[in-house]
């Protein structure tokens, strides 16, 4: 077991949880931002894409710019180097703060969620035709009737 790590916006201990059956995350009680080691995103990140079928037809939510304008830096809760702000991936619009000494990556609230929502879109605009994804909306309004 390592030791306990603090939250890098408040320095409450980060308590641990588990995500999805097998993914144990480090979430801060005060201010709901999670941390996760390093293998952990892409763990959920392909947990998400093995679900999102539930997710089609539901709407997406999109990402609020404005939650993110006012964070400053901080320090990664594992080595204590100061993280780098950076967008993920390519157009998601979320910026998550990564160690550089590659510990782990640290999540505002609601920037877990909007990467699974990312995840998901990406995965449904990459994998799935056109005309399925139409049909899967229809079929979310009307259930199917026999
Ligand atoms: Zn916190
Ligand atoms: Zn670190």
């Amino acid at each position: 077991m390592s030791e306990t790590m603090h939250c890098p916006r408040d320095g409450k201990p980060l308590t641990a949880k588990i995500y999805e059956a097998k993914i144990e995350v480090d979430e801060c009680g005060a201010c709901h931002g999670t941390w996760l080691d390093k293998g952990e995103l892409e763990a959920i990140q392909a947990t998400v894409e093995r679900d999102y079928h539930e997710a089609l037809g539901k709407p997406h939510d999109t990402v609020s710019e404005g939650a993110q304008a006012s964070r400053g830096p901080i320090k990664c809760p594992k080595c204590g180097t100061e993280m780098d702000a950076r967008p993920y991936g390519m157009g998601s619009q979320i910026v998550i703060d990564v160690c550089p000494e590659d510990c782990g990556i640290w999540l505002d609230e609601g920037e877990l969620a909007a990467l699974e929502t990312f995840f998901e879109r990406s995965q449904a605009e990459t994998k799935i035709p056109l005309h399925w994804r139409l049909w899967a909306s229809v079929v979310g309004f009307t259930r199917k009737r026999k």
